[in-house]
């Protein structure tokens, strides 16, 4: 029986996860759940997989909880709110597995503690990775917690990496195993067709409907303005401790192939699926082994076509904004991925255009690029620095 916690039960990948998990009651016990503010769907999370432990992390929504708990003779259930709490069912000893899936840097904390507890951290949460970096790999060298990415892109990667790589996380030598290049493909979003100037006018619904995949409306603006691909890229150094040479962004429309590795000899090795979360998640959950996921075969028949691009980075500046945070450093990337997060959160309160969005950033980068980020408590202090900085900007939008 692995032990599992979800941090971020309620979202996107949080249900896959129990989708998953569902399918497979005598391999994974749930001893801890966690939300923001979900009450409804965490207390039918509650009565189906009866968790020991749940965060709410909003103390009004905790105590509706709690009162729903006891009414359905469910007080058992200890439930407890703040971030720090997060971080207590993190790092629980009766806890083998953490499910890192909060959106956005809020996760870094509670992600953290897993990784210094030594546990089997299965990693969603990217932001937390591009925002701390050398600090987050560091961490997990130190208490040799087994990292999986279960961003679908980087877990191919990882799928088609061979074991010795896969055993050092963050810190395997790529080019040593005869690794020439990671290939990491996006399908360019929903807007990949539209001409340039129709992009001002992109409603917040247009851009949460992704063509090929089904997720939460952080990570959907991020996938349309393809800044997801620029913290993809970030991740992805850091995950297999490349330099940003070593990485190439490949337009893939299909999402048929979640990413590539190409080696020395003019192999590439790719992975290929459904577009579903349930399987990199079900790859994570009980690797090395393999186990249903509820994902269908994949149907050759019916996939008309695999087609391939360059990315033309006039329609996606963010992609490029980001790769060039990679190369600059650790300042650049932990600032734009704050200013982002403002950003897309005002875009999808209808306060600034989509293509505000990487004016915010851009103004954001160049005013702290060049500040030094050496511990956490440098991630925590320049992450808020910069959200009040961006926050200003979506105020007063003029760049
Ligand atoms: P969702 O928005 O669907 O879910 C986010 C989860 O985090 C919810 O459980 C939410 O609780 C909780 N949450 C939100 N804000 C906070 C906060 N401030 N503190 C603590 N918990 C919070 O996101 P996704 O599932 O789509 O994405 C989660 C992570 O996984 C992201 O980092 C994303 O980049 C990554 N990812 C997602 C993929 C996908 O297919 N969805 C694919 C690859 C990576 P509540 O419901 O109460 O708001
Ligand atoms: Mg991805």
């Amino acid at each position: 029986m692995q032990t599992l916690c979800i941090l971020g039960s309620t979202g996107s990948i949080g249900k896959s996860t129990l989708d998953v998990v569902r399918l497979h009651p005598e391999k994974f016990d749930i001893v801890s759940l966690s939300a923001h503010s979900s009450v409804e769907l965490m207390f039918a999370q509650c009565l189906e997989f009866r968790p020991n432990k749940v965060v709410m992390v909003s103390t009004k929504h905790a105590k509706a909880l709690a009162s729903k708990l006891v009414a359905a003779n469910l007080s058992d259930i200890e439930v407890t709110s703040g971030t720090s709490a997060l971080e207590t069912i993190a790092q629980a000893p009766s806890t083998d597995t953490v499910m890192a899936a909060i959106v956005g840097a809020s996760g870094l904390l509670p992600t953290l503690a897993a990784v210094k507890a030594g546990k089997k951290v299965l990693l969603a949460n990217k932001e937390a990775l591009v925002t701390s970096g050398a600090i987050f790999i560091d961490a997990v060298k130190q208490s040799g917690a087994q990292l999986l990415p279960i961003d679908s892109e980087h877990n191919a990667i990882f799928q088609c990496l061979p074991l010795n790589a896969q055993q050092q996380p963050g810190y395997c030598d790529l080019p040593n195993e005869g690794v020439s290049k990671i290939l990491l493909t996006g399908s360019g979003g929903p807007f990949r067709t539209w001409q340039l100037d129709e992009l001002e006018k992109v409603t917040p619904d247009q851009a949460c409907a992704h063509p090929n995949w089904d997720m939460g409306r952080k990570i959907s603006v991020d996938s349309a303005t393809m800044m997801n691909k620029g913290l993809e890229f970030i991740e992805a150094k850091w995950l297999f401790n490349l330099e940003p040479d070593d990485i190439q962004v490949v337009l893939h429309p299909q999402s048929t192939i979640h990413s590539m590795v190409q080696y020395k000899d003019g192999s590439v090795i790719a992975q290929m699926g459904n577009p579903d979360m349930r399987t990199p998640i079900a790859h994570a959950l009980s690797f090395p082994q393999r186990i249903e996921s509820g994902v269908a075969p994949f149907d050759f028949f019916a996939a008309k076509s695999l087609e391939f691009e360059a990315v033309d980075f006039d329609k996606y500046p963010n992609l490029k904004l980001a790769i060039e945070a990679c190369k600059s450093g650790q300042g650049a990337c932990t600032a734009l991925n704050a200013a982002n997060e403002i950003a897309v959160d005002a875009f999808l309160n209808e306060k600034i255009k989509f293509t505000d969005i990487v004016k915010i950033n851009e103004t954001s980068v160049n005013k702290f690029v060049s500040e030094k980020v050496t511990s956490i408590e440098d991630v925590v202090a320049l992450d808020n620095n910069v959200r009040i900085f961006a926050q200003s900007l979506v105020t007063e939008p003029k760049h």
